[in-house]
């Protein structure tokens, strides 16, 4: 599909290259043969009295334009050679990042739908073999409905998911902005994510101080909430998170520590990738993830011009670092 298109596009600017240069060679041609007749009549008047001399001159006017004609259909065969090769490499080049992007959006759809057809086919085949029963009674059938609920839910998990990394997967919107407090933005987000570490006898430290900056409040307490996630979801029972902020002469920085499995280096690299799960999360069952939290948290920090990174030791836990420029401007 591309190769067709590259070809299109090189006919396509090799038109307009050899348009302009038509045009100037016609301009070059008429200005050169009404130079030339000029000088003619010129030489005319001086020979008057000798019009064999005229003759002759008629016939060096001739050649002199047949000359032109062919050094401009020389130049114009040069130029339509160079330039169609670089019209080739051009059109590329220019048709490159629209292949990377079509590539991605394939690679996306494939991976979407492989992780909403574990669910599917694990329904249909429960549903399947009930059916296939004889005598399903009451408990049978709860006990199937409960198990095609749990599907559901991570089906739901994961469109939503999907909706949220679509959300901020554009790198040129600009998120609405104002002043806030990253103070409160953390105080939120460990509000919501605290029933959850209960469950896990978790503890969630909030060192943060009031650090003033510009952003969006909504989405960075996403980011907090799923960096959170990740720090209760990959900690052990009984175990403790750290949140703290602070500050560089530029940017607010926020720190997310845990004391959990942590992350394995040659993981590391790949972990802000979509559908990207290492090796000692993906043997856990699928309702801990899909793989998405830390691409979309990449994406948030990424629309407030911003960087995160992790450091990380197996076994002993991870921390994830934010930085966050003070005063955005797009
Ligand atoms: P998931 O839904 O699998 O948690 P994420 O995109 O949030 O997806 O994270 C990608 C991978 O990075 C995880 O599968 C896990 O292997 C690793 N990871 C992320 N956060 C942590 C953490 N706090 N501790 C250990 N591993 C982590």
């Amino acid at each position: 599909m591309f190769t067709s298109a590259r070809l299109k596009l090189t006919a396509w600017y090799l038109l307009i290259i050899m348009i302009i240069s038509g045009l100037f060679s016609l301009a070059v041609y008429r200005s050169l043969t009404l130079e030339i007749s000029r000088g003619m009549r010129q030489q005319a008047l001086r020979y008057m009295p000798f019009p064999s001399l005229i003759e002759l001159d008629e016939e060096i006017f001739f050649q002199a334009r047949r000359r032109v004609i062919v050094d401009l259909v020389m130049i114009n065969s040069g130029i339509l050679v160079i330039s169609g090769i670089a019209a080739y490499f051009l059109a590329g080049r220019t048709l490159q990042p629209i292949e990377n992007m079509v590539e991605d959006q394939k690679r996306f759809i494939a991976d979407a739908s492989h992780e909403l057809r574990t669910p599917l086919t694990a329904m249909k085949t429960e549903i399947e073999v009930a059916l296939r029963g004889k005598n399903l009674d009451i408990k049978d059938a709860k006990s199937l409905l409960h198990s095609n609920l749990e599907e559901v839910n991570k089906m739901q998990s994961l469109s939503n998911y999907l909706l949220t990394l679509n959300r901020y997967q554009d790198s040129q919107t600009r998120l609405p902005t104002e002043k806030i407090d990253l103070h409160e933005v953390i105080v939120k987000a460990v509000e919501g994510i605290r029933p959850l570490a209960t469950t896990k006898h978790i503890s969630i430290e909030d060192q943060s101080k009031i650090t003033p900056i510009t952003g969006n409040f909504v989405s960075l307490v996403e980011l907090i909430t799923l960096l959170l996630d990740n720090a209760v979801k990959y900690s052990h029972l009984n175990s403790r998170i750290i949140v703290s902020t602070s500050k560089d002469p530029r940017n607010a920085v926020i720190v997310v520590q845990d004391f959990g499995i942590g992350i394995k280096a040659g993981d590391i690299p790949y972990i802000f990738n979509r559908f990207y799960r290492a090796d000692s999360s993906r043997s856990k069952s699928h309702e801990d993830g899909y793989g998405l939290g830390l691409s979309i948290a990449k994406n948030i920090v990424n629309l407030h011009r911003g960087q995160i990174s992790v450091s990380s030791t197996p076994g002993e836990g991870s921390a994830f670092t934010v930085k966050l420029p003070l005063h955005l401007t797009y």
